[in-house]
């Protein structure tokens, strides 16, 4: 049966890879991206090469009306909804908390936090078999930061992946007996642009010493974990937050 998932801020890293190997897998996959249109494209097109399905909708996940848009989209131009992957998230510039305006926490709690909560409202609507659909997959991209706590460099941004967790944690309980599972995984240090967008694009390799297996990781080690809990093989697995770290 033809089915679709939910990718959010699959324009590039983990997201990207996520949404490729979804396609894989035989999701029609919605690439969802804030600004880089071009680079969703282009995500959609190598889907379509390898003979899969995709469209690519702009939605902010900061915006409760984009997230509406963005769902209202999939209902009308993908097969039903299946799952969702609340990907899309952001860090900013290393800072100890005494030094974070109100803007930095708002920003850093709509965009990894509520924009998550109103995603997983939404799939909930569609998913829940209470409400007449057919059960599904949820999967929650946190990051080990939410036990680490992240002193000095991203306190807002750990909080925000441990309100993931809890929130993993709880609606994973609230949704068990309709269909749906909602599973976390807990991303360690990845090779991605991200750490270029908190101000350092060599995180990684700064903090690989610190990793048991002293390597970062590579998107697809992600991807394939995310992949994993949404497929059938992980049916008796819900409220799991799956560390993918190295042994961080
Ligand atoms: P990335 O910066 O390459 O990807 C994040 C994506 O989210 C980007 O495409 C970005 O445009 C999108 N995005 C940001 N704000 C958005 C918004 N408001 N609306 C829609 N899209 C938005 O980084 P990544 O490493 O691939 O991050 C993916 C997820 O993995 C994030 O949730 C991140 O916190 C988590 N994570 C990453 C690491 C790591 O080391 N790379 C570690 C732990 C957790």
């Amino acid at each position: 049966m033809e089915r679709s998932i939910i990718v959010t801020g699959a324009s590039r890293g983990i997201g990207r890879s996520i949404a490729l190997k979804a396609a894989e897998k035989g999701y029609q996959v919605c690439v969802n991206y804030k600004g880089a249109a071009d680079k969703a494209e282009a995500v959609v097109r190598e889907i379509e090469a390898a003979g899969g399905t995709a469209i690519a909708v702009q939605a902010d996940m900061a915006i409760e009306a984009d997230i509406l848009r963005m769902f209202e989209t999939v209902d009308t131009k993908l097969a039903p909804l299946a799952a969702l992957v609340n990907n899309a998230g952001i860090v900013d510039k290393a800072a100890p908390v005494a030094d974070m305006s109100l803007a930095r926490l708002n920003r850093m709690f709509s965009t990894n936090i509520t924009g998550p909560f109103l995603c997983a409202r939404e799939a909930v609507k569609r998913l829940s078999t209470a409400r007449g659909g057919p059960g599904g997959g949820i999967v929650n991209i946190s990051s080990v930061a939410a036990r680490l706590g992240s002193p000095n460099e991203y306190v807002d941004y750990a909080a925000s992946k441990a309100a993931i967790d809890a929130m993993t944690i709880g609606l994973s309980k609230e949704v068990a007996n309709v269909g749906i599972r909602v599973n976390a995984v807990r991303p360690g240090v990845i090779y991605t642009e991200i750490h270029a967008s908190g101000g350092e694009p060599d995180r990684v390799e700064r903090v690989k010493s610190m990793v048991p297996m002293q390597r970062g990781g590579e998107v697809e080690e992600i991807a394939d974990a995310a992949l994993w809990l949404l497929s059938e093989e992980a049916s008796y697995v819900t409220g799991a937050l799956l560390d993918v770290s190295g042994g961080r």
